[in-house]
């Protein structure tokens, strides 16, 4: 069942994404080469507890961590590791925040130093194929009409859309109802109407769109190790208009300075 949300859970929502948005930051000041990932997520739970808000997945299905953290051909779940961030990685930063008692959702793909042409066009690709998504995202319309756009984007430029992980409903639980695929039909799916809330998060082969699981039961890589990037916004319908809850723009604060 969809929990269509009212304008005050809005307001609810709008802080927890904003929040959400500023701990983002503050882990974009510190993506360069030679952090270890686990940096980043010690970062990112700080400020987070310290601003009184909780990291929504640290034991989300028992992940064990604040932040999935996927280097290169790692699709999304990664772990933060050992692992030492080294120039020409890509790595999405995954990040939710519990406030008010409602969850947010984001991720934000970063190069690290200079990356190679084609990695770089998977990225802003992936990023205009959720804001392609996102201007579908429309009161009357429909769930597939999103994929749509998003698939459609991604194709054009002969990047793959990953299927077997998909967007969702956000509200008082990290993943509601319904599914949000990043392919699909217009005019299918979900109806998209008044008080729906849901993450919209493209997550974008440069190969092959086929995926694998590794043995620790999270991390999702490619099947043909080539890289994958992933962006995601919290988005939702009030009063007939769609609004982007998380921003990015205190990452591109970071980014630009
Ligand atoms: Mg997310
Ligand atoms: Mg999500």
């Amino acid at each position: 069942m969809v929990k269509y949300k009212s304008a005050e859970e809005f307001a609810l929502i709008r802080e927890s994404a904003d929040l959400l948005g500023r701990a983002h930051a503050e882990v974009a000041k510190i993506v360069k080469a030679g952090v270890k990932t686990i940096e980043l997520d010690k970062r990112a739970e700080e400020f987070i507890r310290d601003h009184g808000a909780y990291p929504s997945f640290k034991g989300f299905n028992g992940f064990p961590s604040s932040l999935c953290i996927s280097v290169n051909e790692v699709v999304v779940h990664g772990f933060p590791s050992e692992y030492v961030l080294k120039e020409g990685d890509i790595v999405s930063i995954d990040c939710g925040v519990l406030l008010n008692g409602y969850h947010s959702d984001s991720a934000y793909t970063y190069p690290v130093g200079t990356i190679n042409q084609q990695t770089k066009k998977l990225l802003e690709i992936t990023k205009k194929s959720l804001y392609d998504g996102i201007d579908q995202f429309l009161s009357g319309g429909r769930i597939g009409d999103v994929g749509y756009a998003i698939q459609q984007t991604v194709q054009a430029h002969h990047f793959t859309v990953v299927r077997e992980l998909v967007g969702h409903g956000v509200g008082r639980e990290l993943h509601e109802e319904p599914d949000v695929p990043n392919y699909g039909k217009r005019g299918k799916g979900s109806k998209i109407q008044e008080g729906l809330v849901i993450a919209i998060e493209p997550m974008v082969n440069m190969g092959t769109r086929h995926v694998v699981q590794e043995k620790d039961g999270w991390t999702i890589r490619t099947q043909d190790r080539k890289p994958s990037a992933h962006f995601e916004h919290t988005v939702g319908i009030l009063n007939g208009k769609p609004e982007i809850l998380t921003t990015f723009k205190y990452i591109e604060q970071v980014l630009n300075s």
